[in-house]
């Protein structure tokens, strides 16, 4: 029996499927809010305020998803390439725990900022 790559099919999937999900989220959270469509508190002073500040979280949160949906597609070009589970940095590997809990992981743990 021959030595087999790595089958990396089911973590393409996850991969693809996580993307797909970030895809969604950052799209929602970043659409434009329509007229009629808010959530209605009712008009109560500081709501503007508020809905200020939700927005700015909400665009906080966009941006980290979108943070990480770039380490996804990175990965998935990575897998394209032969790189997968490589550091970025460095080339060593990243290794199975880190892979596992993070699939999308580029970097190892010296080299990860976040
Ligand atoms: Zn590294």
């Amino acid at each position: 029996m021959s030595e087999l790559p790595i089958d990396d099919s089911g973590t393409r999937a996850e991969l693809e499927a996580k993307a797909t999900e970030l895809r969604t989220q950052i799209a929602d959270l970043t659409r434009p809010p329509e007229g009629g469509a808010t959530i209605g508190f009712g008009k109560r002073i500081g709501e503007g305020t508020t809905q200020a500040i939700q927005q700015m979280a909400d665009a906080s949160t966009a941006q980290t998803l979108a943070e990480v949906l770039d380490q996804v597609e990175r990965a998935l070009t990575k897998m394209d390439s032969g790189t997968y589970g490589l550091c970025d940095e460095c080339g060593t590997p990243i290794g199975d725990a880190r892979l596992e809990f993070r699939p999308w992981s580029v970097r190892c743990v010296d080299h990860a900022d976040g």
